[in-house]
């Protein structure tokens, strides 16, 4: 599942229990790991955080819709941090992408959610990836999809579920060819999915069908309708709102002005000339996005990564 754990990294979430530890004493079962974070968003909206893209959960009248799911191995930890916030039943559960680390737990929850629902080229890129693994280890495919395979194609599925509305959107191609934002009109609340990251310096997955320019653009769009007092879940990094959303929209156009006045110019070069200390909430990150693999993709040269060993 290489193409699926293209983003499965941890943030701000504490270490991992030494389960090396564990593994040499295999007389008792291994406890979830307790990694989960609750912060409220609003009104019935949380987000839960924990090793991966951030995790939102919305509670209507009669039920709860989890948006996100991490990995396969925190469910258990995840479901504990759903009970400690509603016992209501979750009836769907929304990928707003089909990175590993946002749909690692679907696997799982398949068994318990009336449906999985996602961006169609979700569902077709994780069949091509299940196709390589043997028959047990498939499953939790998005039976709900919206959209077409052309990412280009904006998509809308609204979702009304008891007393609460839930509108997703896929506007083209960005991080991915599959991204979906998940906006609650009444509580004025957007998850984002990994179209913002917070903290770090944002990831495109070029081979994933993502889009720097599409990424660009999106962002603009979403900052020119939100509500002023708009609140917004990342796919990675804290809480925010509509004032952090404007100052990434300036930062990607920044970067993408940048790179226009700069024709033929390398990655490394492109990254050298950046300011990037007038940008401090994105950060580089060794092993996963630098100012030179995220100039590759800005500039259309290259993989939006560092390279796996
Ligand atoms: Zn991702």
């Amino acid at each position: 599942m290489r193409i699926l754990l293209a983003c499965g990294f941890a943030l701000a979430a504490p270490v991992a229990l030494p389960l090396a530890a564990h593994a040499r004493h295999r007389a008792a079962p291994v406890e979830a790991p307790k990694v989960h974070r609750v912060e409220k968003v609003a009104d019935n909206v949380y987000c839960i955080f924990g090793q991966g893209g951030n995790i939102g959960l919305v509670v209507t009248s009669r039920h709860a819709v989890l948006i996100d799911d991490q990995f396969e191995r925190l469910v258990p930890g995840l479901l504990e941090a759903v009970k400690g916030i509603t016992p209501k039943p979750i009836k769907y559960l929304v990928n707003t992408h089909g990175h590993g680390d946002h749909v690692g737990g679907n696997v799982v929850l398949e068994k318990q959610v009336t449906a999985i629902i996602a961006h169609a080229n979700v569902r077709r890129r994780m069949l091509t990836e299940q196709a390589k693994l043997e028959t047990a280890k498939r499953g939790g495919l998005p039976e709900l999809a919206l959209g077409s395979e052309d990412p280009k194609e904006r998509a809308r599925l609204n979702v009304y579920l008891d007393d609460t509305e839930l509108h997703l959107l896929h506007l083209g191609p960005g991080h991915t060819d599959g991204d979906v934002i998940v906006g609650l009109p009444v509580a004025k609340v957007m998850h984002m999915g990994d179209l913002l990251f917070l903290g770090m310096l944002p990831y495109i997955d070029v081979e994933g069908g993502g889009s720097f320019d599409g990424l660009v653009s999106q962002v603009a769009t979403v900052t020119s309708w939100i509500p002023d007092d708009a609140k917004i879940i990342p796919g990675h990094g804290p809480l925010c709102g509509k004032k952090e959303l404007v100052r990434y929209r300036d930062f990607l156009l920044a970067v993408q002005a940048h790179v226009k006045a700069r024709p033929g110019k390398s990655p490394a070069e492109l990254a050298a000339a950046f300011d990037g200390a007038a940008w401090p909430e994105w950060k580089p990150r060794g092993d996963f996005v630098t100012w030179e693999t995220f100039f590759s993709v800005a500039s259309g040269q290259g993989p939006g990564r560092v390279p796996r060993p």
